[in-house]
Formats: C-alpha cells, structure tokens, sequence
C-alpha cells in the first residue's frame, strides 16, 4: 500500500512512524511545504526566551535520519496543491525548482495543521508583527531581538500568548499582553485565572484586559504604535499575535471534503474524511467534545499526535475507534502552573449542563512537611455525582493532580471515585489524603447535603444583606480584613459563644480557605441553625473572584481596596 501524508510535524509524523512499525512494505511519502519536519513547535516559546539554548535542540529528526531509521521517503519543501480524491492523487510543487509533479496515493493522511488568525486590522501586514506556529517564525522573533528589540506586545492571553510574554520578559523585554477577554487564559474559569495574572502582573507584564487592537502604525525608527479599543497607545518593537488559530484546511475545503463552519475537517471515529481513503488528523479536524459532547477544534499536541497513531492502526493495524476529547492542558507563566482537564463552570452553565463545583487549596504535600505549597484546585461535577472537569493552579504539583483527574475523567468516575482513589503518599511527595481525594470529600459533603456552599455571586443578591455573615477565622486574621458586616467568632470559640449568633436567620459563614467554615456549619447544623453555608473556597476564592472587592479593617470598618490583581 502506498500511502501519502500531508504535513510532516506531530500528527502526520506520528502517523508515518507508527505506520512503518507496523508495516515494513508500505511505501510512505511525507509531503512538507516547510523546511522541516518532526520538530518540536511546542518547544519553541522556550527557545525564543533562551530556556532551550540549541535551536537544533528543536529539530527531533531530518528526512535523512527519518529514511535512516523508518524508511519514509521525506520531502521537505514540497508543497500539495491539490488533491484529486476520485484519481486517488496529489498534485506536488517542489517550491526550490517550481517544479509539479502528480503522486498517487492507495491512502492520503492530511495533518496540515493550523494557522494563527490575524484580524483585518490596518497595520497586521508591518514587518514588526509576528506569529509563533514554525521554526521560521522563531527565526524571525530572534531577528527581532537581535536588531534591537526592546518593547513587545502580545496581542491574546491563551497559551501561546502567555508562553510567549515570559520568554520575551526572560530575554529582557518590557512586555505588554492584550486580551479581548476580562481575563487571561480565558479557557480557565476567571478565579482560576487569577494566580496566572498575579504571576503575570508580579513579572512586570502589563496587563490589558477587556479591550483589543484596532490598528498598528509605524511609529518612528523601528517601533510601531498599537492602539486599542479603549483608547490606550502601546509602542512596540515587536508585536506577536496570538489570539488563536483556525483548522488550515485550504487543502482540504479545495479537494470538497466535509467540513464544519469553523472549517475544520469532518471526520468519523476512524479519523476518515468523506472522501474515500482519505484521513484527516491534527489542529484541522474536529473533535467530539467528551464531557459536553458537542463538536470543537482542540489543537493541541498530545490529541494529533495519538489520532496520526490511530490512521496508522486502522491501515495497517487492527482498526481504532477514537474517543471523544476532554482538552487536558497545562502552562506555566514566570513559576506558576495552570492546568485543565474536561469542561470549566462556565463552558457548563453556558451548555445548560447543571453542575456543582467546589473550591479547595490544600498543599502539595503533608503540611508539616518543608516546602508545603498550595493548590488552588476546582472540580466540577454533575448532580448525579459525575466528574465533569477540574482545573488546578500553584506552583507544585498541578500537574500531578490535573493528570489524575484527567485519568478519572477517561474513566468515566464519580465524586465518590475521587474519595476511593488510592495514591501514593509519602511525606515530600503527598498526603495522606490527597489534594484529589479531599476534592472528593468535599463534593461528596455537597451531594449528601451535609455541607451548603456560597459563592462570590451571593454577595450580589438582595437578600445577603440580612444574612448574618460569620467570620471564624482567628481574631488577628480578622483584624487585618474581613468582609464588610462580618461578625467574628472563632471556630474554636463558637461552641462557647453559639448565643451570639441568631437564631432563625441564615447565616453564611467563612474562612481563610473552607476548611474552618466547615467545622461552624457542622457544628451549627446540628445546634439547631437549618439555613447556614460556607464560603466555598473561603476568602482564598472569594478574592480571586473578585480582586477588587472592597474589605473592612477591625477598627471603624473602613473599607479598603484589596486589589491583588493590579
Ligand atoms: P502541525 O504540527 O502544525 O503540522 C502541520 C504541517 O503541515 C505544517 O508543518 C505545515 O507546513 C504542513 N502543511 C500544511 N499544508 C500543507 C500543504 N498543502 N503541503 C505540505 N505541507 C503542508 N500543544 C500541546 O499540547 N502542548 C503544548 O505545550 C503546545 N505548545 C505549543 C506551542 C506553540 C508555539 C505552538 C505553535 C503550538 C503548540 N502546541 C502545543 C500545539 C501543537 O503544536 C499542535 O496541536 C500540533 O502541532 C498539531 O499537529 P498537526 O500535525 O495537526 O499540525
């Protein structure tokens, strides 16, 4: 069988070394427009900030050591123009030479990737403004840089974006982020984005959230001036955009494959398009959503390079069903780790799916352990019990979590699965009940009745301000901040001082993270208090909800603004 494949990089790479493994007498052509193949394009903001000094580091193999050790015949530099997908052939142009030529093909795989949007705006064709999808592209970042480059603007707050603004802050540069969303990563829920702005705004990265460029224009010498909606001028020498990518499906739309309204490919749970014999792969497909079972385009890395491995099965192997995708990500800015795994709070609420979701922020391991970090971590889940999504940050650990949930997700498990899961604990590497497992507890407390939660939004309902907000945290603790109107007890004075609360009203209780509320709302559940809820999270969540929410001091209870955000 001779098979042809579109695109030399994760996905059409994976395919054609899986495919050779499996079958020593295919003949396998890899057709690559670029220069290179088989590199590494998620390593690439790391060697732009210098982390990765070696560019040749990025360049996994070349078509002479792909010959070497798959016999795949590579051709860089080659790029398809068209597909006949009744003639079951490619029609070729070797870009060196101008040359065309016809290569047919039994099986076509198309893995062509993505292309980063780049809206209309006046000014987007200037030479200072850039992307970050190639070697090419890192190529001319470092031209930048070295000419000289000292101001940049990161146009869009997703992965890449925040990739990008800490590599150009390593090497040096004063560095502003753009982002049309109030917050970035904006695939995260907004509390849980609010460690990666801390970490952000800390680096000295400036922030400009809420808005979004209307124009470039050259300024003078080699800057330019980015204007943004809300009237704000940034200069720049460098300019990168990054607001997302669309499916490169130019190919594909041409060859009259199925396709969606975003352009991404259609395809089967074979990874077949609606031609016969032809596959597609990769940042140009769409997937099945898992949790909500919608359709979406999730480009990432992880995803192509098993679907390239899954066309290789069904060809040569013994066939492959590909399951629905649950878009498990993780990034770190400037030493704080973000991470995702199923769908957030607010992709739910917007799908009309119900769900709870409970806020916690244990430590990465036992407490009285040396090093002990927080997690902020989020696990929401159906009414039914089922784990619907999870999101993580902090600086230690996140990853370790976000994988373990991603797993139970795969698995299809419950909040009470999260409870059971045994880990492996030791002092320095957990605890003896996990971050997830306390996820588990805590939303198992939710599904039984036995704990209530409140939420940031509560503050906004009319009827809060006859609730009797109780602060247990300690006496020193309140002194510094606490919500305005709180009363303060003690947890460990509430016992003795339960005639200080009132009898009959609803009372909301909070802490410093959920913990200490809890206990008060067992506590006063059972002396007779039947409308009482904790602070989901405790102030830890509440104030990344709302980081300019205005706190009350002890004395006089003036307000004062606790922005940790700007
Ligand atoms: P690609 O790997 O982009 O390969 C497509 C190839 O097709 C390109 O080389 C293109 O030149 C070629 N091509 C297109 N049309 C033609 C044609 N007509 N003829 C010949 N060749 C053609 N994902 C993660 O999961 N984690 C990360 O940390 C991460 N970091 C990233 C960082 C950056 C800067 C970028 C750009 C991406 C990152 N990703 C990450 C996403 C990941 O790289 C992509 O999801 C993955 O590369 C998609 O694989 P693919 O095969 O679909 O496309």
């Amino acid at each position: 069988m001779k098979v042809v494949v579109v695109g030399g990089v994760a996905g059409g790479m994976s395919f054609a070394a899986r495919a050779r493994r499996l079958d020593e007498d295919a003949e396998i052509v890899v057709l690559e427009r670029d220069a290179y193949v088989s590199y590494a394009n998620c390593g690439l903001p790391y060697y732009l900030g210098s982390e990765i000094t070696e560019r040749s580091a990025l360049l996994l193999h070349t078509p002479q050591s792909l010959t070497a050790s798959l016999a795949l015949d590579v051709r860089v530099g080659h790029e398809v123009m068209s597909v006949d997908t009744v003639g079951h052939a490619v029609s070729v142009r070797e870009l060196s030479s101008g040359r065309t030529y016809v290569e047919r093909y039994d099986a076509l795989v198309l893995s062509t990737g993505a292309t980063p949007i780049m809206p209309p705006f006046a000014g987007n064709d200037l030479p200072q403004v850039r992307v970050l999808r190639s070697v090419p592209d890192v190529d001319a970042l470092q031209a930048l840089l070295a000419a000289g480059a000292k101001r940049a603007v990161v146009i869009g707050a997703g992965f890449i974006g925040v990739e990008v603004a800490e590599a150009l802050r390593h090497r040096g540069l004063d560095v502003a982020i753009v982002e049309l969303a109030s917050q970035v990563l904006p695939v995260l829920d907004p509390e849980m984005a609010h460690n990666v702005e801390a970490a952000l705004l800390g680096a000295g990265v400036r922030l400009h959230l809420a808005t979004s460029v209307t124009a470039i224009r050259q300024a003078g010498g080699q800057g330019v001036d980015v204007e943004l909606a809300d009237g704000t001028v940034l200069a720049a020498d460098l300019v990168l955009m990054a607001i997302g990518v669309r499916p490169e499906t130019t190919l594909a739309i041409a060859a009259g494959l199925a396709v969606n309204s975003r352009g991404a490919v259609i395809v089967d749970e074979h990874l077949h398009t609606s031609a016969p014999d032809v596959f597609a792969v990769g940042d140009a497909i769409e997937v099945v959503d898992a949790v909500i079972g919608s359709r979406a385009t999730v480009p990432l890395a992880g995803l192509a390079n098993r679907q390239g491995r899954a066309v290789a099965d069904e060809l040569f192997g013994h066939g492959s069903v590909l399951p629905a995708t649950f878009g498990t990500a993780i990034v770190r800015v400037f030493g704080t780790v973000a991470a995702t795994t199923g769908r957030s709070e607010k992709a739910l609420r917007a799908a009309g799916i119900a769900c709870h979701a409970v806020h916690l922020h244990p430590a990465q391991h036992a407490g009285y352990f040396p090093g002990a970090l927080p997690i902020d971590l989020k696990i929401v889940f159906g009414v039914d019990g089922r784990l619907l999504g999870a999101q993580a940050t902090g600086t230690e650990g996140v990853d370790k979590r976000i994988d373990v949930l991603a797993t139970a997700l795969r698995a299809g498990m419950t909040v009470n699965d999260l409870a059971e899961l045994e880990l492996a604990y030791a002092p320095p590497f957990g605890a003896a009940k996990d971050p997830v497992n306390m996820a588990g507890f805590i939303a198992q407390n939710v599904l039984a009745g036995t704990l209530t939660l409140w939420r940031a939004a509560d503050l906004d309902e009319p009827s809060f301000a006859t609730t009797f907000i109780l602060d247990v945290r300690s006496v020193d603790e309140f002194a510094a901040e606490h919500l305005p109107g709180a009363v303060n007890i003690p947890h460990t004075q509430l016992r003795a001082r339960l005639n200080e609360v009132p009898a009959g009203v609803a009372v909301r209780v909070y802490c410093a993270s959920g913990f200490r509320s809890y206990l008060a709302l067992r506590l006063l559940r059972q002396r007779g208090w039947e409308d009482v809820a904790s602070l989901s999270g405790g102030l830890a969540t509440l104030l990344a909800e709302r980081p300019g929410l205005a706190l009350s001091l002890a004395a006089g209870e003036h307000p004062s603004e606790l922005s940790r955000a700007s």
